[in-house]
């Protein structure tokens, strides 16, 4: 049975792409013993015919998916801290932010984000996540941060902003949230109390069908958006998009400016929405769905035959993406002898479902093993640089958007 669709609550949504039951992508386990109560939950995309939302059929409750374990970390990923720094000095510029005027960051992890406009000299900033160890590591740099689910939030917010919030951010939460439209509600809310712009980015759903980057579905994340199903979702709630550019983040994502009443349209987000008519139709997704079950068997033909040829394996990175790639095409520590990190709280765990130790990154310069499978690959060309620089030698394997052999 397919279930309703949870932006418009219809019952037009048809099956896209099956990736079978699999295991929390962020719930890393601690030590063997936990291998044998590991729970796994249905992972099937779909397409809802009427407002045309790519999204997950069924999605684990928040409190499961956010809980104690959570352990991403913005501030682990040097490129990530350097591209939030470029973001920070774009918003601040586009809004001619000045010191007093409040930056809102919804699901704000560490403070990495907010960080960056204290750099630049906005000292009034406030974040609010439900995750309890990245506020704490944000309070302790002086980024001040509600401990928080962001709707119950709402009023303690308005109280911290005292009337002056600017601009309200959500970086890859409006996928994430299980209740959606509240969400949008207390946004709409915040707004409007402040004639504030709301600037949210997503992953970019054509970047994951054109990329093929089927590993960018995981529980964690309900929705795909498009600038139209967006749209959408949006003017429901009171929310009108006026301007949208593309940006790198995350594989590929959508920078989109909102505010609380129509607002004439940017020319480049007119011309996005144009490129996006093939979204709106079921065959675009029927092609990229054969294409992921190629890849997939790509994938282990390539990881099989080094295998046999008695070829040690490591893994580069363990990014949430990295569960579902290793889930979906059955990869476990019989392939990838281990994989490496940079997130301290990663470090000495096993991967969710497919349990292969995590080690540190400085292991790969001391086994030199035969073949990295950057498991990144949205940086594949700053690790292989990297890698190459600080004396590896084997060969790369870049699983997505094709897969990749470089010696
Ligand atoms: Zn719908």
């Amino acid at each position: 049975m397919v279930n309703r669709c949870q932006s418009c609550n219809s019952n037009s949504c048809v099956p896209i792409l099956d990736l079978g039951m699999q295991p929390l992508c962020n719930k890393f386990l601690r030590s063997e013993d936990e291998f044998v109560g590991e729970q796994f939950y249905p992972m099937e995309l779909t397409f809802c015919r009427n407002c045309k939302l790519v999204q997950l059929d069924s999605v684990p409750p928040s409190n499961v998916v956010f809980g104690k374990s959570f352990n991403y970390l913005s501030g682990a990923t040097p490129d990530r801290v350097a591209y939030f720094n470029r973001l920070a000095g774009r918003i601040l510029r586009k809004f001619n932010l000045k010191d007093g005027e409040f930056v809102l960051d919804i699901g704000s992890n560490d403070g990495t984000l907010l960080k960056q406009f204290k750099d630049y000299g906005i000292n009034s900033v406030l974040g609010v996540d439900p995750a309890p160890e990245p506020c704490r590591l944000a309070n302790q740099m002086g980024v001040e941060t509600i401990n928080s689910k962001f709707e119950t939030a709402a009023a303690d917010i308005l109280k911290r902003t005292k009337n002056r919030m600017k601009v309200v951010m959500a970086l890859n939460v409006l996928a994430h949230t299980d209740t959606v439209h509240e969400f949008l509600d207390t946004v709409t809310k915040l707004v409007n109390g402040n004639d504030a712009v709301f600037v949210s980015v997503s992953h970019y759903l054509p970047n994951m069908i054109y990329g093929r980057e089927y590993d960018t579905i995981y529980h964690e994340h309900a929705r795909y958006y498009s600038l139209s199903s967006l749209d959408y979702l949006f003017k429901k709630h009171g929310l009108f998009i006026y301007d949208a550019e593309k940006i790198s983040l995350y594989g590929g994502s959508i920078l989109v400016y909102a505010r609380n009443r129509p607002t004439a349209k940017t020319k480049r987000l007119a011309m996005l929405l144009k490129k996006e008519d093939v979204l709106q139709n079921i065959k675009t997704y029927r092609l990229f769905s054969d294409e992921v079950k190629r890849s997939r068997e790509a994938l282990r033909r390539m990881l099989q035959r080094l295998r046999k040829d008695g070829k040690v394996i490591a893994g580069i990175g363990a990014p949430m993406k990295s569960s579902t790639l290793l889930n979906y095409c059955g990869i476990g520590s019989d392939v990838l002898a281990y994989i490496t990190e940079l997130n301290q709280l990663k470090i000495g765990t096993y991967t969710p479902g497919t349990h292969i130790k995590v080690v540190d990154e400085s292991r790969v310069f001391r086994d030199n093993p035969d073949a990295c499978l950057i498991l990144s690959w949205d940086v594949a060309g700053r690790i292989m640089k990297s890698f190459r620089k600080r004396g590896y030698k084997g060969s790369f394997i870049v699983p997505i958007p094709r897969v990749k052999l470089v010696k």
